[in-house]
Formats: structure tokens, C-alpha cells, sequence
């Protein structure tokens, strides 16, 4: 079984042979929070150049760090939603390297003893849910940026970001697909965002991956990996990966070998293209940071936060589908994001768990989508559409009105109640008037009269016809019974 499902994975190269891509990522996911890793300044996206900076964050001389409370907060509530070990000391590095928009010369990092340790994410690919390793997630400064489109022969420099707190997530290397290392990153995206740790805005870049990437043959030791730097989507990251194995095979497959370096993704051209050689961490000569004392907490603190945890996608996900008896697929489709699963639980409860999880996706979802609106402005709220399914429910209107009425309430608002008894949209159960409508249509159609007689299946076109000429109002069911009644079936 498991063999079976490794095998799925390999991919055959241009000598026909099989290989196996092996993935691990290393995911900067900016904290949220409204102060910066080690200073007071603001971290709001898209102030002016330069707005947000401390004299910490600038490096002025003398200036020394204080750590943020709340950002070590945040990175031991996300080691705690990837089930790994808490480390209650921790030690910040010096990570030294030149760059313009570095104004320190060294990155505060954390290096030998990271704040969180080794844990687990599974991601279900197919129906087949996969453990990942994570080997540990630390907490580190962003730089600033570099602006060379301003001026054609001058580079500026704009520190708003440098010294907001980022956490570096690095996945063992126990993915073997592109489509494994996109359900990993939506994963750890949808995982953070639960607790509130990230925005996982990957347009805006606080969502950002490196994506490791070699080719072995099945069963054979790991071969040299190529790191891809910063991609910045899911859709990207699928594509890089695929591209770069292509690479790799067949460099390996013409007899070369793969030098280990840091390349970039070119969305553009489909292809990855090397960047440098790659570093080791010894050219960074980290060592412990003497402004800043070993970071320590108590068990019970940690304990404190996994209380006041959130119920998480995989968790709540086992709950929907024991809970409201939907299947594994649409309990993902509704548990992705926090909001949507909130929404669907306002709707569903004390209803029909498997109507209100088809309406929720496919109504509702769908037409947001259509619209490129989310659930936090949807305009038809969770009242109004658990309104509809109880119309529906208790025989008011039938399935087919529902979904007029759906439009309706989408696009006027308003009472559904109250839309179905000024508009008439009532489902006809009087028995007579859908008689007479029955009457008129079999003495209309003598042929399809014979055929229906002949062949029960055609009593759909009689259906059909009912509900046509009462304005789809007929209860179906009522139409059914009538139909067969008269027609002797
Ligand atoms: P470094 O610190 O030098 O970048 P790490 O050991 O931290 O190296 O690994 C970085 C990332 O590379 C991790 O996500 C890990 O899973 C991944 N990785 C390690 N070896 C391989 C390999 N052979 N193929 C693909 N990914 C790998
Ligand atoms: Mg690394």
C-alpha cells in the first residue's frame, strides 16, 4: 500500500528511466503582530518609504534590541498548531552578511537552539493523508528593501520592513511531489492563519517559500538538492518544482552532476536559473547575540496558550465530518479557512448538516468566487440563507425556487420569508389546481401519453411540463404521485 502510493509519484525521465523528486521547504511567514521583532515600530504594509523605522530598526550606533513579547507569543502558539517542541530557552544568533539594505551588517537570528523543535503536518493528497516533518521554527528580522526602478543609475533603500519578526518553518525533506509541497504550504498557510500568527497574504510576501528541490532514483540515497529562493504563490511553487526536477534529470541522465546552489523561479520563462553557489552556514559566522539574553520561558506559559488555542483545520475537519456526516472532500473545502467553516456552522446548525454544506459550497461559495468577494462580505448572511433552507425544508418552496430566491435575497437582501409571500413563489401543494394541470396535459399529448405507459421513465417530460405551466411551484412530489395516479403507472 504504501509502495503503491510512493510509486504513484515517480516521474519517468528522457531515457525512460523512473525518478523520484524529494522536496523540503523552508517557509518565512511574517508574524502578525503591530510592532516590530525587537522594536516599537509600526509593521503596516504600504506606509511610505521609511515611515516605520526606529533608530533600533535603522542601527543606529548604541541602540539596543528589546524583544517583542507578543512575537514569541506567536511562534510558540504556531509550533504548538504544528504539534512540535516547545523550547523553553532559546538563544539569538548574529547571522553576518553585507547588503545594502541590512544597515546592522548581521541578521538577528535564531541558529544552534531555535524557540520551537521538531514537529508534524499532514496534508492529504488524494484522499491519502501524508505526514511532514518539520525540523524546527525560528524566529528571525526581515531586512529592508532595495528600490532600483525609482532612478535608472541610483538604488534606494526603504527600511519599513527591516527588523519585523518573521518565523522560518523548515520542512524535513519528506515530500515527493509538486502537488505534496502545494498541499503543504496551503496546509501550514491555513494552519497559521487559524491561530492568527500569520495573515499568509503571500501577494503581499508575508507568506514566502524556499523551495529545496533533488531527484534520486526510487529506493536510492538523496541526491544534491538545489534551493529555489522566495516563491511567492501555490500555483508558482507547483511549477518550480516540476521545472527543476526536469532539470535535474536530465543533467543526471546526460552524465553531469548537479552542483548544490540558490536559484530563482522565472514565472515568465518557465525555467529556474541559478543565482549563486550555495552558501554554507559557516561563511555567515553566526554567534550568539551579547545584546540579548538567551530567551526564556516557563512550561506553564506554554501551557496558558495551548488553552487558549483555537480549534484547528484538521481537528475541526474530523468534526464536520462526524458531526454533519459530510465527506472528507467538502469538510476540507469548508474547514480551509476559519471564516468559511464559521459561516457554514452558523447555517448548519439544527439543520440538515449535507444540505447546508451543498449550499454553503456550491451557492454560495461559488457565486462569491464568481464575484471575488469573501465570506466576511457575503452579501447574503448566514440568517438569510439558514431562512432559505428552512423554506425548503418545511415544504414552502421547492429546490428549484430556492435558488430564484437565493438570487434574490443575494441581490435585493431582505426577509426570505417574507420575498416567498409577496412574490407568490409559494410551492402549489393544492392538489386540485395540479390536477387540472396534470388533466390538461395528458389530454393535450395522447403520443407521450402511450410512451409513458409503454416506459415509466418518460414521465419525466410529464413532470417537466407540470412545473412549467405552474411556474415551477408544483411540489414535485405532489406532481409525481398525480402523474402516476392518472396515468394508471
Ligand atoms: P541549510 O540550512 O543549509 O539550508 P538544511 O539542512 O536546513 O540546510 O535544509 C534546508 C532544507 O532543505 C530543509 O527544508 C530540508 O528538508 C531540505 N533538504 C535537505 N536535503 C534535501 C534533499 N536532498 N533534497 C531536497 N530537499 C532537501
Ligand atoms: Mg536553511
Amino acid at each position: 500500500m504504501q509502495e503503491h502510493a510512493k510509486s504513484k509519484n515517480l516521474i519517468k525521465g528522457f531515457s525512460g528511466d523512473e525518478w523520484e523528486i524529494v522536496i523540503g521547504m523552508e517557509v518565512h511567514a511574517q508574524v502578525a503582530s503591530n510592532a516590530k521583532l525587537f522594536s516599537g515600530s509600526s509593521t503596516a504594509f504600504g506606509g511610505e518609504p521609511n515611515s516605520h523605522v526606529s533608530l533600533v530598526d535603522a542601527a543606529m550606533p548604541g541602540m539596543l534590541p528589546v524583544i517583542n513579547a507578543e512575537c514569541v507569543a506567536q511562534a510558540i502558539r504556531s509550533g504548538l498548531g504544528l504539534n512540535a517542541q516547545i523550547n523553553l530557552r532559546s538563544v539569538f544568533d548574529r547571522k553576518n552578511y553585507f547588503y545594502p539594505d541590512l544597515p546592522q551588517g548581521y541578521q538577528i537570528s535564531q541558529y544552534k537552539q531555535p524557540i520551537v523543535g521538531e514537529g508534524v503536518v499532514e496534508i492529504d493528497v488524494d484522499g491519502e493523508a501524508i505526514p511532514v516533518g518539520i525540523e524546527r521554527l525560528h524566529l528571525e528580522q526581515d531586512a529592508g528593501k532595495s528600490i532600483h526602478d525609482m532612478h535608472p543609475d541610483q538604488t534606494y533603500v526603504d527600511l519599513n520592513r527591516s527588523g519585523v519578526a518573521l518565523m522560518e518553518i523548515v520542512s524535513k525533506p519528506d515530500l515527493r511531489s509538486a502537488r505534496q509541497a502545494q498541499a503543504f504550504i496551503s496546509k501550514l498557510r491555513s494552519i497559521l492563519r487559524y491561530l492568527g500568527t500569520c495573515d499568509g497574504d503571500m501577494e503581499k510576501g508575508n507568506l514566502r517559500a524556499d523551495v529545496n528541490v533533488s531527484v534520486r532514483k526510487p529506493g536510492a540515497p538523496f541526491g544534491t538538492r538545489c534551493e529555489i529562493k522566495n516563491v511567492n504563490s501555490i500555483r508558482f511553487i507547483g511549477q518550480a518544482v516540476e521545472v527543476e526536477a526536469r532539470r535535474q534529470i536530465e543533467i543526471v541522465e546526460n552524465g553531469g552532476t548537479i552542483d548544490q546552489e540558490t536559484r530563482l523561479f522565472d514565472a515568465v520563462k518557465g525555467e529556474t536559473r541559478s543565482m549563486r553557489s550555495k552558501e554554507e552556514a559557516h561563511d555567515y559566522r553566526y554567534f550568539p547575540d551579547p545584546d540579548l539574553l538567551p530567551l526564556e520561558f516557563t512550561q506553564d506559559y506554554v501551557d496558558k496558550l495551548q488553552k487558549s488555542l483555537p480549534e484547528l483545520p484538521d481537528a475541526k475537519r474530523a468534526r464536520f465530518v462526524g458531526d454533519y456526516g459530510l465527506s472528507a472532500y467538502d469538510a476540507d473545502v469548508l474547514t480551509a479557512e476559519r471564516e468559511n467553516a464559521e459561516f457554514f456552522e452558523a447555517v448548519a446548525k439544527g439543520r440538515d448538516g449535507k444540505t447546508a454544506a451543498n449550499w454553503v459550497i456550491n451557492d454560495l461559495f461559488g457565486r462569491l468566487n464568481k464575484e471575488g468577494k469573501d465570506v466576511g462580505h457575503s452579501p447574503v448572511s448566514t440568517e438569510q440563507l439558514g431562512a432559505i433552507l428552512d423554506l425548503i425544508a418545511n415544504g414552502t418552496i421547492s429546490g428549484k425556487i430556492a435558488k430564484d430566491l437565493f438570487e434574490i435575497v443575494w441581490s435585493e437582501g431582505g426577509d426570505p420569508a417574507e420575498i416567498v409571500d409577496k412574490r407568490g413563489m409559494k410551492q402549489v401543494t393544492d392538489t386540485g389546481a395540479i390536477e387540472k394541470a396534470v388533466d390538461d396535459i395528458i389530454a393535450a399529448n395522447p403520443k407521450q401519453v402511450e410512451s409513458a405507459q409503454a416506459n415509466p421513465k418518460a414521465l419525466g417530460w410529464f413532470v417537466g411540463q407540470v412545473m412549467k405551466t405552474t411556474g415551477g411551484k408544483a411540489s414535485p412530489g405532489v406532481v409525481n404521485d398525480i402523474l402516476k395516479r392518472k396515468l394508471g403507472l
